[in-house]
């Protein structure tokens, strides 16, 4: 009775259907594509990942956790390499980046993209090969370009005339020659659901297409002759569901690759469409699995490629979020449970926006069970926020819990794998949660907890 009021309140919450078709067994019941592949609730109620039981991961490691299914990932990894067949698949680092994903990702035969000297930092020292780099940045320094050459980084995605001149000096003095890409702004600005058209130039990264900066990056670069052009990139969005908005944008990218084949007769090798594949974080998103994605993506790079009367480029893609955004979940505990009358049950645990700040920053959606056990009790509709001062800081902002949910209970929050650990902070002096790795029965911490003395050693005042 109380979630149909809340669910009619709340208009169209589209949680595994109306308010009132809910049962205590839907609340308990695991959505496939919302879980790592390994997970399931066992017999007696509780979740277990990677043949280990959630009780004792808490209780072997604390809460909050970021747990990783290992084999999920992987299996994630082997798929899009396996899809895209002879496109490059590079891992885009910003999802979430420590040694231990730097092996898998190399293990499983990927390249990886980063943005920063600390990423790159990371990836050379996991050993990963530095000629299966990509560097992003719409403001890499004098710094960041130096280490990459001196790294030999497989290509740089180049993003302002600032960089190209950068670049080129630090190119001279050091008597190298880096492969580079140009990022082009299509146009195209495509999130979640949706794709627009139109006018999205209006954004940091990359050289308009349509105010002729891309065409006169890449001349530059050719007539300049000290970086090696390798091609062009459009990265358009993430969380994209829905294949159009690469569509446009292979054709205008390759518009462009005709329009500087005949300006100066150079067909460009090599072309990067990004990243940005959607995944499912409540049952409303059904995301195309690895093969579809490629499938499609060839489909248009060959009929774009066409059309302009060019050879078909070798092609790259970057997706983060798709490869380990599923592979993760939150583990928390409950700490309070509070009935606002008449409006909604907010349930408190242990973290929240330090550890996962999408929901504040872009008011994602996510999905929450109760790990620890089966409950009996009737749905109830609640919000799952953290422990922080601020009211904003929510995990889930709605989602059916059993009514009985209490204090001391774990609770779950699937799809933490991207941007959840890579963006968390120390907001309220929290310390952030570790990532432990789980695989075949046994648990290891690849990236440990913060203490408090961690976050001292940095007050040295
Ligand atoms: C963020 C980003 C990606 C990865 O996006 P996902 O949504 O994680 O797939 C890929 N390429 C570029 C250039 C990016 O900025």
């Amino acid at each position: 009775m109380r979630a149909h009021e809340a669910g009619a309140l709340h208009g169209d919450l589209g949680y595994r259907g109306p308010a009132w078709l809910r049962t205590p067994e839907d609340v308990n019941a695991l959505v496939p594509q919302l879980w790592p592949r390994t997970v399931s609730r066992t017999e007696a109620g509780s979740l277990e990942i990677g043949g280990v039981n959630v009780a004792d991961l808490a209780q072997e490691h604390g809460t909050p956790a970021y747990l990783l299914d290992e084999d999920d990932l992987r299996s994630r990894c082997r798929e899009f390499a396996a899809a895209f067949g002879d496109a490059d698949v590079y891992y885009a680092g910003k999802s979430f980046l420590c040694k231990a994903v730097v092996r898998i990702i190399q293990e499983e035969g990927l390249f990886l993209d980063v943005c920063s000297g600390g990423e790159l930092a990371v990836a050379l020292k996991a050993g990963f090969p530095a000629e299966k780099i990509g560097f992003h940045g719409n403001n890499k320094s004098v710094s960041e370009l130096s280490r990459a050459l001196e790294a030999g980084v497989g290509r740089i995605v180049v993003d302002s005339f600032d960089e190209i001149t950068r670049l080129t000096d630090l190119s001279k003095k050091s008597n190298k020659r880096p492969k580079v890409l140009v990022r082009v702004t299509v146009g195209v600005e495509a999130h979640t659901h949706e794709f627009i058209a139109t006018a999205h130039e209006d954004q940091k990264f990359g050289f308009s297409l349509a105010g002729g900066a891309a065409f006169a990056a890449a001349v530059k670069i050719l007539d300049e002759g000290v970086l090696d052009l390798r091609g062009l990139h459009s990265h358009i969005g993430s969380q994209i569901f829905d294949t159009s908005g690469f569509e446009v944008a292979a054709r205008r990218v390759l518009e462009l690759q005709a329009q500087i084949r005949d300006a100066r007769g150079v067909e460009l090798d090599e072309l990067d469409l990004g990243g940005g594949f959607g995944i499912a974080y409540t049952t409303q998103d059904d995301p195309s699995t690895a093969g579809d994605l490629a499938k499609r993506i060839n489909k248009i790079v060959e009929g774009e490629c066409d059309l302009a009367n060019l050879r078909k480029p070798r092609l790259s893609v970057e997706p983060g979020r798709a490869i380990v955004g599923p592979a993760v979940f939150t583990l928390y505990e409950v700490g309070t449970v509070k009935d606002v009358d008449g409006i909604r049950t907010y349930v408190s645990v242990d973290g929240g926006m330090s550890d996962n700040i999408r929901t504040a920053l872009y008011d994602a959606s996510y999905s929450a069970t109760v790990a620890g056990r089966r409950s009996p009790a009737e749905p109830m509709l609640a919000r799952v926020v953290g422990k922080h001062c601020e009211s904003g800081d929510i995990v889930v902002k709605d989602e059916f819990l059993p009514a009985d949910v209490r204090p001391g209970d774990l609770l779950a929050v699937p799809g933490t794998g991207a941007y959840c650990r890579s963006m968390a902070s120390n907001y309220n002096h929290v310390p952030r949660p570790p990532v432990v790795a789980v695989r075949d029965g046994a648990s290891r911490v690849i990236v440990r907890r913060e203490t408090e003395d961690d976050l001292l050693a940095l007050d040295v005042g």
